[in-house]
């Protein structure tokens, strides 16, 4: 049940996508797009399952290779199939357990409308015990960079309790993760890794809100053996 968070390393795509751009809705070259998602599916010696992702809380399980659905996370029980989840400063939520495995994709949005809360209970209806989880908060954006109107963090903490933060100057800002932390541990979640690697201050991540048109990488989760 191994994980892994892509980077821009080891891609085609030309500027501003430069690297493995995995997303295809951002204006990159088709072919670009194509090659690096085939370069990480031969990394895996597996088929890759992308969404069409809308900032929701839609879950699908996902059981063999089919045209990526509209949903913001995935999980699967099928051996062999890597579950990908796209962003560029949104938190990738990696779920693993020794049956099934997930990815979410939890941005401010998808964090206060519960997709974190939506991926869970399709664990548990998959008979997945939640204290059995091990969950990784992949390289998001953090709260020192992620600023926010003061009334938009109010709004965001009312739903999303423990994301208030604040930026390195002191203005408001939205942790998220210590909200995805914060819904985990609510929900009886135990094994819990954060990333601390900052999309929008590591250049080697793609980030939204430093460069605007840019690529995405991706947070993937699968059973089977080892990449
Ligand atoms: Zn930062």
């Amino acid at each position: 049940m191994p994980v892994l968070f892509t980077s821009r390393a080891d891609g085609v795509s030309a500027a501003p996508f430069g690297g493995l751009n995995l997303g295809d809705h951002v204006g990159d070259a088709p072919g670009a797009v194509a090659a690096n998602r085939h370069r990480l599916a031969a990394r895996l010696r597996m088929p890759v399952q992308y969404m069409r992702q809308v900032h929701g809380t839609r879950v699908v399980v996902a059981r063999a290779p089919a045209s990526p659905p509209q949903a913001d996370a995935l999980v699967t029980d099928v051996p062999g199939l890597a579950l990908a989840v796209m962003v560029a400063d949104c938190a990738p939520v990696v779920f693993e357990s020794p049956a099934a495995v997930g990815v979410a994709h939890a941005g401010r949005a998808g964090m206060a409308d519960g997709v974190i809360d939506a991926t869970l209970a399709a664990f548990d209806r998959l008979g997945v015990a939640l204290h059995r989880l091990t969950v990784t908060v992949g390289p998001c954006v953090c709260a020192g960079c992620y600023e926010v109107p003061a009334e938009l963090r109010r709004e965001v903490e009312r739903r999303a309790p423990g994301s208030a933060g604040s930026t390195r100057r002191g203005t408001a800002a939205i942790d998220l993760r210590a909200g995805i932390h914060h819904q985990l541990t609510a929900a009886g979640v135990t094994d819990i890794a954060i990333a601390t690697r900052c999309t929008a201050e590591d250049p080697e991540l793609y980030s939204y809100r430093r460069d605007g048109r840019t690529g995405r990488f991706a947070g993937v989760a699968w059973l089977g053996p080892d990449a």
